[in-house]
């Protein structure tokens, strides 16, 4: 596989006797150079040449054989993880984690032509996540409220972004702050509610071993902060969701 490399790239990088440097080396001298965040929960699409999710892939799967083998098992003799750092490589790059190396879903959006300006809200949208700390799972619901503005998406859009948002490593705070920064950027809503509850599985299944609790937290942006009676029907129509669940 064969990648452009910008003519900005230090030597070092292209001498052909100089030993080959680890792709995720690369990316990150990249990412510094350009004074792009590569936190957890930021999208590093934009930045990755061609070719090198794979190269990642392969690496990340070399460094899990070695957590494999540093926390004692046989992977070489043991059939049941003889291929899992290859399966947790591709899991995290291409599926739990996907929201970090991939681009976000092409989601068109359309002018308001009749002006509508009712609320309307979307959910429960299915978001998954990992928090962190412990890289375990975050699984929760997802609501969102929206008072159109100059343009509207499609309902099943708002599920592919907070699929792409979620699907990296979070605090749940975070990712409903950044899940309405998204949306804000693609239709430009008058208001924009978004209330998540989810379980957390560091709570659930390590630490204090919690297995009922959940964490419930929401953002209030535009006509939404502005006026108390349109958040409060933002509530009571997600309130009403809920319960069509049950019924
Ligand atoms: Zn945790």
């Amino acid at each position: 596989m064969t990648s452009i490399l910008p003519s900005s790239f230090s030597s070092a990088e292209t001498m052909p006797d100089a030993a080959p440097r680890p792709v995720s080396l690369r990316i990150r001298d990249r990412l510094d150079a350009a004074d792009v965040p590569y936190l957890a929960n930021d999208n590093i699409a934009d930045h990755l040449l061609d070719g090198e999710l794979d190269q990642l892939e392969i690496e990340v799967a070399g460094k899990v054989r070695e957590l494999l083998r540093s926390l004692v098992i046989d992977i070489d003799n043991d059939h049941n993880t003889e291929e899992t750092a290859e399966r947790v490589a591709r899991m995290y790059l291409h599926e739990v984690f996907k929201g970090r190396y991939h681009e976000q879903p092409k989601i068109a959006s359309f002018p308001n032509v009749k002006k509508l300006d009712e609320i309307y809200t979307v959910g429960p949208i299915t978001v998954r996540s990992a928090c962190s700390h412990h890289l375990v799972p975050i699984l929760g619901n997802c609501w969102i409220g929206i008072k159109p503005g100059s343009r509207v998406i499609g309902l099943s859009k708002f599920t592919r972004v907070a699929d792409w948002v979620f699907s990296r490593p979070h605090i749940q705070e975070e990712a409903v702050m950044i899940l309405a920064d998204e949306i804000e950027r693609l239709c430009e809503p008058q208001g924009l509610a978004i209330l998540v509850k989810a379980q957390h599985y560091c709570m659930k299944w390590r630490g204090v071993k919690e297995p009922q609790t959940s964490m419930v937290n929401s953002v209030v942006r535009g006509d939404f902060r502005r006026d108390p009676s349109l958040k409060a029907e933002f509530f009571e129509l997600v309130k009403q969701q809920t319960a069509l669940l049950t019924t």
